[in-house]
C-alpha cells in the first residue's frame, strides 16, 4: 500500500527534506518515519541543513517580490485548483496520515476534508481583504486602512494534525500575497511532503515557478531557526507549551509577529439539566477521539453530582463499546500512541493519578493481541479525582479522563478554569440561564466555549485558538487573516491647504 501512496504523490523510500518550491535538495543526514501501527519504516527523509535553509530564505524573499504582485483573486484560484486536487486525493491522503500519525482512517479523511473547506474558505476570501473608510476630522481629507502581505511566513507544526493545521496557515498566508515555510513535525514528515508535492503539481499546471510553499525538515533545531530568521515576518508555531514558550522569546526577541497555538486542557461540564444521552456521545469522542492526542480532546468531566452515578455507569458501558486496533480498518474507532514516549507518559499519568487519591472508574493499561501490531496501544480510562489533584493541570496527551463531581455551577465553572491552559471548554445543558452563564465573562475563560457539543474539533468558519497558556494565537476563519497582513493607515488630502497638528504654523 505505501508504494501505491508514494507513486500517487511523487515520493521515494528515502526522500529529500527540502523543497524550495519543485526543486528539492538532499542532504546526507535522515529522519525515520516510523509507523506507530506495526513500528515499520515508511521511509526516510533527509534534514535541511544549515546551508539548505538559507538558501531556503534567498528564494524565498525573491519569491515575494513576485508573489505580491499576483491580484488577491488570482492567488485565490490556485488554492481553488489545490483543493480540487486534494478532493481527488482525499482517500490516498487521509490513508497516509493514518499510517503516519495513527490516526482512524476516518478521522485522516476528515483532516483533508478539514484543508479542503479552508481552502474554500480562503478562495471567497481572496475577494474579501476589506480595509476601512474613515471620516477624517480635516476638511478635504479622506481616510482609510488598507491590508498588504507581511512577506515570509513561518509555519511550525505538530504531529497530531500533520497536514490540517498548515492547510489553515497556508491557505490564508498564500491568499493574502506571503511565501511560508513550513517545518513539519519530524514525525510526520511523509504526510508533509505529499501535501508539498500536491500544491506543487497545481503552480506547475499553472506554469508558475515562483517557489510560493517551501519546506524544511528537522526536529526543533530546524525550528530554531525558523523562529531565529528576521527575513520571517511570521511565525505560526503548533505544539506544546513547552515549544511554544521557547519560540515566543525567540521571535520577541527579534520584534518579530507569532501565532501560538499550544497545548489544552479541556473540560466539559455535564449539568443536571443536560440530555444525557447528547453527553455521552459528546464525552465519549472528545476523550477517546485521535486516542487522546487532540489538543481540543476532552481531558476533565465535571458531573453534577446528582447525576453522577447515572452518568458514570453509561460511560462505562460506552467505553466498553470502543474497538481498539488497526486504525486502517473503519470499524476501530481508536489507533496506537504516536510512539513509547507518550506510552511512558500515559504510564505515569495513571501512576500519578494513584498518587493523588484518584479513584479509576475504568481502568487503563497497554493492549497487547493480535489486533495490535507495536507496544503503542493503550487502554482509554477514567478516574474520579479530588477538584484540586495537581495531575489535572498538565495536558498529558493520552486518552486519559478525568471525572470531578461538582453541586453549584459557579464551582464547576471555577474547576473548569482552574488550569493554566485556555483552548476548549463545553457545557452540556438545556437549561438557558445555564449555558448563558458560561458564555458570560464570568463563564468559561476559553478561546473556544461550546453549548450542548464536546469540546474536541472545530469548524474552519470560526477563529480557532486559545488563551492564557494555549498562546493567544488566532488560526483559520472569521477575521484570523489580518494576522498574515499588514495594516496601513492612508490619509489622502485633496484640498489645497495641508492644516498641520495642534495647530503649527508656519510664516512661508
Ligand atoms: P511539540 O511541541 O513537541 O512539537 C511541535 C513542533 O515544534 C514540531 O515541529 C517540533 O519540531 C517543533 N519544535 C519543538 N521545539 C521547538 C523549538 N524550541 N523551537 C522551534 N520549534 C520547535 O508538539 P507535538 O508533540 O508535536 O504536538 C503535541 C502538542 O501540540 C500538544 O501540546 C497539543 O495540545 C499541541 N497542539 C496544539 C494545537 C492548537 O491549535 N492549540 C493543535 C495541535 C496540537
Amino acid at each position: 500500500m505505501i508504494s501505491q501512496l508514494f507513486k500517487t504523490f511523487g515520493l521515494s523510500t528515502s526522500n529529500p527534506g527540502t523543497y524550495i518550491g519543485t526543486k528539492s535538495l538532499e542532504n546526507t543526514e535522515y529522519i525515520s518515519s516510523i509507523s506507530p501501527i506495526d513500528q515499520t519504516e515508511i521511509g526516510r527523509v533527509s534534514k535541511t541543513s544549515n546551508y539548505q535553509f538559507q538558501e531556503v530564505i534567498k528564494e524565498s524573499k525573491k519569491a515575494f517580490l513576485e508573489w505580491r504582485k499576483f491580484p488577491a483573486p488570482k492567488r485565490g484560484d490556485i488554492i481553488r485548483q489545490y483543493a480540487m486536487e486534494l478532493r481527488r486525493h482525499k482517500s490516498d491522503l487521509g490513508k497516509l496520515i493514518s499510517v503516519e500519525m495513527g490516526k482512524p482512517i476516518q478521522e485522516g479523511m476528515g483532516e483533508v476534508q478539514e484543508m479542503i473547506d479552508i481552502c474554500d474558505f480562503a478562495v471567497g476570501l481572496s475577494r474579501q481583504l476589506y480595509g476601512k473608510t474613515i471620516k477624517s476630522e480635516r476638511e478635504n481629507h479622506q481616510m482609510y486602512e488598507q491590508w498588504h502581505p507581511l512577506g515570509i511566513v513561518g509555519i511550525i507544526s505538530a504531529f497530531n494534525f500533520p497536514v490540517a493545521v498548515w492547510s489553515w496557515n497556508v491557505a490564508i498566508a498564500l491568499i493574502c500575497g506571503n511565501i511560508c515555510i513550513w517545518k513539519p513535525s519530524e514525525k510526520t514528515l511523509f504526510s508533509a511532503l505529499a501535501c508539498q508535492n500536491l500544491l506543487c503539481k497545481v503552480l506547475s499546471n499553472n506554469n508558475i515557478e515562483i517557489p510560493i510553499s517551501n519546506i524544511i525538515s528537522g526536529d526543533k533545531n530546524q525550528g530554531k531557526w525558523l523562529a531565529e530568521e528576521t527575513e520571517v515576518s511570521l511565525i505560526s508555531a503548533t505544539g506544546s507549551v513547552r515549544m511554544g514558550r521557547e519560540v515566543a522569546a525567540t521571535v520577541g526577541k527579534r520584534l518579530g509577529k507569532s501565532i501560538l497555538e499550544l497545548g489544552g486542557n479541556n473540560a466539559m461540564i455535564v449539568s443536571p439539566n443536560a440530555d444525557i444521552n447528547l453527553a455521552l456521545h459528546a464525552a465519549l469522542f472528545g476523550a477517546i477521539g485521535t486516542a487522546g492526542q487532540r489538543c481540543t480532546s476532552t481531558r476533565r468531566l465535571i458531573i453534577h453530582s446528582e447525576i453522577f452515578d447515572v452518568f458514570t455507569e453509561k460511560l462505562k458501558n460506552a467505553y466498553a463499546q470502543v474497538k481498539i486496533g488497526d486504525p486502517l480498518d473503519p470499524n476501530n474507532h481508536m489507533g496506537p500512541l504516536i510512539d513509547q514516549n507518550a506510552v511512558n507518559q500515559y504510564l505515569k499519568c495513571i501512576e500519578t493519578v494513584q498518587e493523588q487519591g484518584g479513584e479509576f472508574i475504568i481502568e487503563g493499561g497497554l493492549i497487547r493481541n493480535r489486533n495490535t501490531k507495536s507496544p503503542f496501544y493503550v487502554k482509554p480510562c477514567a478516574a474520579l479525582l479530588p477538584p484540586n489533584a495537581e495531575i489535572m493541570k498538565i495536558e498529558t496527551f493520552a486518552p486519559v479522563l478525568y471525572l470531578i463531581k461538582y453541586t453549584h455551577l459557579e464551582e464547576a465553572i471555577s474547576y473548569q478554569n482552574n488550569v493554566r491552559q485556555g483552548l476548549s471548554s463545553s457545557i452540556i445543558t438545556n437549561n438557558l440561564q445555564e449555558a448563558q452563564k458560561f458564555l458570560s465573562p464570568e463563564g468559561s475563560d476559553c478561546g473556544i466555549a461550546n453549548v450542548n457539543i464536546g469540546t474536541s474539533g472545530a469548524e474552519i468558519g470560526g477563529a480557532f485558538g486559545g488563551e492564557k497558556d494555549t498562546g493567544g494565537g488566532r488560526e483559520s476563519g472569521s477575521d484570523a487573516w489580518k494576522a498574515y497582513m499588514r495594516r496601513q493607515t492612508t490619509t489622502i488630502n485633496y484640498g489645497d491647504k495641508i492644516p498641520l497638528a495642534q495647530g503649527i504654523k508656519f510664516n512661508l
